[in-house]
């Protein structure tokens, strides 16, 4: 990423822009992000099209150091010292750049597209591949318009070949990945249903993935899936698998497990062949499979594939955010390591707020394709952006290169093993450590030590997919209109200062929790946003005031009690919020009481009014929309009156998750954004894919038992089965939030890809599944919801709803976030 230069006149010319240059400079780093800027002197800012405007960025960019800059011909910008470039489009700009960047080396290149495994396939084509080659590949899952040109740009005159997969959502958009990767060689993985819902059908879908093959001259793929493509492939040479036709280069013809592993042969050039796979499930089975394809369609020897193979690891891409002892937060990052990746990670701790002390612990980075002490001056300078406080360095490179680094704790080891033994020496407390190793140095070790041991059941908590529905809300809503993210009750059962974390980092404009308490909680861990208090006892005046939080005002009472507690204390221009009833009657004042209440505002010194809102009753249900409607009136009625009497602009508000899709109308100066951001919404169709549950609930089987018909199972002997036949016993209970009312074969959990029905009363801490016919040992995962099992199902099981399911999760259940 840094090692590359072009002077910015270059660039000009390279991507054919206007403007002028004011300051001759040297461009290494493409910056596309406001908040994620390193190597600002080097550095491009890309001001591409998104929510927030373009200039707020650019000012932030100018802010961090940046002065070179391409944007959308329109109105000027006028920064000292800044070059701007004017261009049509600055994706476009983007691209073309990577585009001659690519051009300039002559690498092989590996293209890798598919609807599912391509990271997968890469990341592993990477692992079989190292030994023999210095390879440029995509951070993660940078496969998209933005993330391939950026990984593209990484590509140096080290580099002997690169592996760069391409993802794309809807037509026209491999055309343009085609022309940045420009790969010789192609690998296309699993065809699945992703992103079906981008294109009028299938055959479109898988068209426009293989135009990234168009001038490739070699082609690995399922021979099964490409059967009705014949026609339409690109590429003369293809090497294809299968399980089913014999005329595929290779031909699987048997499969079993032995232990976990999994076990193949094959027919390959009239030859029966071997591969031993360590995963038995199915998806890594295949990927595995396009794999073992790509490496004998490379020309490596059968016997060397398999030995190759064989040594697989499992790839994960996503970091790990849990507790850790001696009240740490663990970010554990500890299956890979490279520049982009430490990026990223480091970005992530720079988002946690919870502690002041930040440590980060990194291994040795192997095969950047950079000369040692280059690499670590890069790795140095970029932990120099972050506010570190402490750095441990593991292995002989990091050892040897100790000079580069500069911070005020440090210190260095050989390897795993010796940090291991000083690891009590080093007394972790209060504080983020981020974990962050190649593979190799198995820093999976220090995560163990370090974090807090989890019980079997844990609520996965997925960030990106949270970021992802905020996002969806808020390209619903109009510029300027700003959001207010519920996070009360834990937000509804997901996590403190975990999610208030990522929000805040993303800019949402109020946080609006239930309790003073919470408040207080987000405060402690370092949020700094508004928070709006929904319900402010008299009682807790005074850690509201401490904690800068900003109650709710829904009645006269309480009016009276704060505006005492604020003269009594010379408090002046309290920022409060005022709750109006229109028809819920929950909390609020109703239209009759407008008219006092507006006296009481009147010239009030002690208070200052932030916002006025109120609630809808029914914003999902089509059979009360005229309700809603006039909710809608009484709300405009009052809100204009306590305007007119306050003679300053307040913040209006009415909408929920459910309003903001249905009533754009009343969105007005701001929405309140609740039971969406987890991931579910009745409005939004499930099958549009725009919002993805947050949450996966996961417990493990405790044992399993052969139970004969006839027997009982469970309290009160509630349970039995038809025939004879085996349950299995899962640790998780209704003190865990599993309620009782999803025993006896009304609640299901998938067990090894299969919904099985629970069988009796559910107990305390455990519950018994039928798990019939099904090969169950100790140990294996249970979902009792996820992506596939929905949140909704459940709640339309027991008759409830799903705020009820999200929020019943006990604080017994560990927490694990992830983010990629
Ligand atoms: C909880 C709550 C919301 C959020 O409702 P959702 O349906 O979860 O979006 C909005 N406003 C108030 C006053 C609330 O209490």
């Amino acid at each position: 990423m840094h090692s590359n230069q072009y002077s910015i006149h270059e660039v000009k010319q390279i991507i054919n822009a206007g403007g002028n240059i004011v300051k001759d400079c040297t461009i290494s780093t493409l910056l596309t992000d406001s908040r994620r800027i390193s190597n600002a002197a080097e550095g491009l800012f890309f001001a591409l099209s998104a929510r927030r405007n373009g200039h707020e960025f650019i000012a932030e960019a100018y802010v961090a150091g940046v002065r070179n800059f391409v944007v959308q011909q329109g109105p000027e910008f006028n920064l000292p010292e800044a070059n701007f470039l004017l261009v049509d489009n600055p994706l476009a700009a983007l691209q073309a750049l990577a585009a001659y960047h690519r051009s300039q080396f002559k690498l092989q290149v590996i293209g890798i597209t598919g609807s599912n495994g391509k990271t997968i396939v890469k990341e592993w084509l990477y692992q079989l591949l190292a030994a023999d080659k210095n390879i440029v590949r995509n951070p993660k899952s940078y496969n998209s318009q933005i993330g391939v040109p950026l990984s593209v740009w990484q590509i140096n005159s080290r580099n002997d070949l690169g592996i760069f997969e391409a993802g794309i959502s809807t037509i026209n958009e491999m055309d343009k990945l085609q022309a940045i990767i420009k790969p010789q060689i192609g690998v296309l993985t699993h065809i699945g249903p992703a992103h079906d819902e981008g294109f009028a059908n299938r055959r479109q879908k898988i068209l426009e993935k293989l135009q990234l093959f168009k001038n490739a001259k070699q082609l690995i793929g399922h021979y099964d899936e490409l059967i009705d493509y014949q026609k339409d492939i690109p590429v003369k040479e293809t090497f294809t698998w299968s399980r089913k036709f014999k005329v595929a280069d290779l031909y699987v013809f048997s499969e079993t497990v032995i232990s976990k592993k999994y076990y193949l042969r094959a027919y390959y050039q009239q030859k029966e062949i071997e591969c031993l796979i360590p995963f038995s499930d199915l998806a890594s089975v295949e990927n595995a499979i396009t794999c073992w394809a790509t490496m004998l369609a490379l020309g490596y020897s059968p016997a060397e594939t398999d030995k190759r193979i064989e040594r697989l690891a499992q790839v994960s891409m996503r970091l790990e955010l849990k507790n850790g002892v001696n009240n740490c937060s663990v970010i554990d990052d500890s299956y890979n390591s490279d520049l982009q990746s430490l990026e990223i990670a480091l970005n992530f701790l720079g988002q946690q707020n919870q502690h002041q002390k930040k440590t980060l612990i990194l291994s040795d980075i192997l095969q950047s394709g950079l000369e040692q002490d280059v690499l670590y001056c890069q790795v140095a300078t970029l932990i120099g952006t972050q506010k570190i406080d402490r750095f441990i360095g593991v292995g002989n490179a990091l050892m040897g290169n100790q000079a580069c680094f500069n911070l005020p704790e440090q210190y260095f080891f050989k390897d795993t093993a010796a940090l291991l033994q000083q690891l009590k020496a080093l007394s972790f407390k209060d504080e983020t450590i981020l974990i962050k190793g190649s593979r190799s140095f198995e820093f999976e070790r220090i995560s163990r030590a370090l974090a807090q041991k989890a019980h079997e059941t844990i609520m996965e908590i997925n960030l990106n997919s949270l970021l992802n529905n905020l996002n969806f809300y808020r390209s619903k809503l109009k510029p300027g209109v700003k959001v207010m993210a519920m996070v009360k009750a834990f937000s509804y059962g997901s996590g403190t200062f975990e999610v208030a974390n990522m929000l805040q980092y993303n800019k949402v404009d109020y946080l609006a929790v239930a309790y003073v308490d919470e408040g207080v909680a987000l405060r402690q861990t370092g949020i700094n946003l508004p928070i709006m208090v929904l319900n402010p006892e008299a009682s807790a005046f005074d850690k509201l005031t401490e904690y800068k939080l900003e109650p709710v005002i829904y009645s006269f009472s309480l009016f009276d009690d704060f505006i005492v507690y604020t003269q009594d204390r010379n408090i002046l221009n309290y920022p409060i919020h005022l709750k109006i009833d229109t028809g819920m009657h929950r909390l609020g004042f109703e239209n009759l009481d407008i008219e006092s209440l507006c006296d009481m505002l009147e010239q009030n010194r002690y208070i200052r009014v932030q916002s006025v809102f109120s609630h809808l009753a029914a914003s999902e249900a089509v059979q009360h929309d005229e309700f809603t409607k006039k909710q809608i009136k009484r709300f405009e009625k009052a809100f204009k009156e306590i305007e007119k009497t306050l003679g300053y602009k307040v913040i209006r508000h009415l909408c929920n998750t459910a309003g903001i899709i249905r009533w754009p109308s009343a969105h007005y100066d701001m929405v309140r954004l609740g039971i969406g951001l987890y991931g579910v919404d009745s409005s939004v169709p499930q099958s549009e894919n725009a919002l993805k549950p947050i949450a996966t609930l996961k417990t493990s089987v405790a044992q399993v038992k052969k139970i004969a018909a006839g027997d009982t199972i469970s309290y009160g002997r509630s349970g039995s089965l038809l025939k004879d036949g085996k349950i299995a016993t899962v640790r998780i209970g209704y003190a865990d939030g599993y309620l009782r009312a999803f025993g006896n074969g009304v609640g299901k959990m998938l067990v090894k890809g299969q919904l099985v029905p629970t069988v009796g009363n559910i107990t305390m801490d455990m519950c018994m599944l039928d798990v019939t016919g099904i090969d169950v040992s100790e140990g294996d995962e249970v979902i009792i919801f996820d992506e596939q099992q929905h949140i909704e199902e459940l709640a339309r099981q027991i008759g409830t709803i799903p705020y009820e399911i999200l929020t019943n999760v006990s604080q017994r259940v560990k927490r694990v976030y992830f983010y990629e």
